[in-house]
C-alpha cells in the first residue's frame, strides 16, 4: 500500500508528489495520458515567481523529473473512482486498482466547448483548442480566437507570430484576461478584435471555411473567412468520478477551501479542480503543497 495516491500529473499533482515524498512518504501518481496537464500547452510562463521565463513543455518537465528523482512513481492510467475504506482508500482506474492511505485529487479540467454547430464536426480539421500545439497547420492563414481570458490571448499572440491574421472574438467589450496581454495584442497590426461578439456556426464541408459571430448589441451577423477556429472559452472540472468523497459546487469544482480538505477524511483536492477564484500555476503549485502537507498530517495521525 503506498502512503499518498496522487491523481493527476499536473503541476498541482506533481508538487503534492514533491512535498510528500520529502515528508518520507511513498507517493504513486496516476498521471492519465501524460505528465504536465494544461500548463504544456502554454507556450511561455512568465508570471511564476523567480523564473523569468520557461516553457510550459519545460516547467512540466522539470517538475516531472523532480519527482522522479526524489522516487515518485507514475502509471499513465486515469482513475475512475475512490472507495473510503476508512484508513485504506482504493482508487480505482481503466485497468486496475490502487490501495494508498491518503488521496490527493488533482484531476484538473478539460477545455470547454462551444456547443455550436461545426464544432465538433469539425474538431481536428480546423477546429482546435490548443494553438501552441496546431498553429503552425495555418501557418499564413487566418484564423479566429474565441474567448477573453488569458489563454485566448495568449493563444492570439502565439498565432499572430504565425498565421496572416487572426480574429478575436469574445462576448463582452472588456477582457477578462491581464490588461498588459491586451496592450500587446492593440499594437499587432494583423490582430482584429471582434467584441460584443458570440460564435454562432463554424462552416465548411470537409475543413473550416467560415465562422459565423453575431453581435449580441446590434444583432448583426458577420462571416469571418477563416480557417482555422481555436476555442479557448475555459475548462470543465474533471471530478465526476469523485463525487462520492467530496462535495462538488454548481460547476462541479470541488467545494474544499484553501486547507483542501474534503468531507472524507484522507481525501484532499489540489489545483484547479478545486473551487476558488484564482487558477494560476502559482495558486495550483500552492495547492499542491498544502495537500500534500495535510495528507503527511493525516497519515502520521493513523499511527
Ligand atoms: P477563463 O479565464 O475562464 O476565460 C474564459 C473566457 O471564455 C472568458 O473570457 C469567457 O467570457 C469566455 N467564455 C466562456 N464560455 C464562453 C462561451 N460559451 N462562448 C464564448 N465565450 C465564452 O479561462 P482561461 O482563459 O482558459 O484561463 C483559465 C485560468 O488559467 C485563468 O485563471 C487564467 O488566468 C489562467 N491562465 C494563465 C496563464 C498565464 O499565466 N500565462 C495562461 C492561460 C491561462 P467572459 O469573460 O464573458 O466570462
Amino acid at each position: 500500500m503506498k502512503d499518498i495516491i496522487i491523481i493527476g500529473a499536473g503541476p498541482a499533482g506533481m508538487t503534492a508528489a514533491v512535498y510528500g515524498l520529502r515528508a518520507g512518504k511513498s507517493v504513486l501518481v496516476l498521471s492519465g495520458r501524460g505528465y504536465g496537464g494544461q500548463i504544456v500547452n502554454a507556450a511561455e510562463i512568465e508570471n511564476y515567481p523567480a523564473i523569468p521565463k520557461i516553457s510550459g513543455v519545460d516547467f512540466a518537465r522539470q517538475l516531472y523529473d523532480q519527482a522522479s528523482a526524489l522516487g515518485a512513481e507514475f502509471v499513465s492510467e486515469k482513475a475512475t473512482g475512490i472507495e473510503d475504506q476508512g484508513d485504506k482508500k482504493i482508487v480505482r482506474t481503466e485497468s486496475g486498482a490502487y490501495e494508498g492511505r491518503a488521496v490527493v485529487i488533482a484531476a484538473g479540467a478539460t477545455n470547454r466547448t462551444l456547443g455550436i454547430e461545426g464544432e465538433s464536426r469539425l474538431t481536428g480539421s480546423g477546429v482546435s483548442y490548443c494553438a501552441t500545439c496546431d498553429g503552425n497547420f495555418f501557418r499564413g492563414r487566418d484564423v479566429a480566437v474565441i474567448g477573453g481570458g488569458n489563454t485566448a490571448l495568449e493563444d492570439a499572440e502565439v498565432l499572430s507570430g504565425i498565421v496572416n491574421r487572426v480574429y478575436l472574438v469574445h462576448r463582452r467589450s472588456e477582457f477578462r484576461g491581464e490588461a498588459a496581454a491586451v496592450k500587446r495584442l492593440e499594437s499587432k497590426a494583423n490582430v482584429e478584435f471582434v467584441l460584443d461578439s458570440v460564435p454562432e456556426e463554424i462552416r465548411g464541408k470537409f475543413a473550416v471555411d467560415t465562422l459565423t459571430v453575431k453581435n449580441v448589441k446590434t444583432g448583426e451577423e458577420r462571416e469571418l473567412p477563416v480557417s482555422g477556429v481555436f476555442v479557448a472559452v475555459g475548462q470543465v472540472p474533471e471530478n465526476g468520478d469523485f463525487a462520492n468523497v467530496m462535495e462538488l459546487d454548481s460547476s462541479g469544482y470541488a467545494a474544499a477551501d484553501e486547507s483542501c480538505v474534503t468531507r472524507t477524511p484522507g481525501v484532499f483536492a489540489a489545483g484547479d479542480c478545486r473551487a476558488k477564484k484564482v487558477r494560476q500555476l502559482s495558486t495550483a503549485t500552492a495547492d499542491g503543497a498544502v495537500a500534500a502537507l495535510a495528507a503527511v498530517e493525516y497519515i502520521n495521525g493513523l499511527g
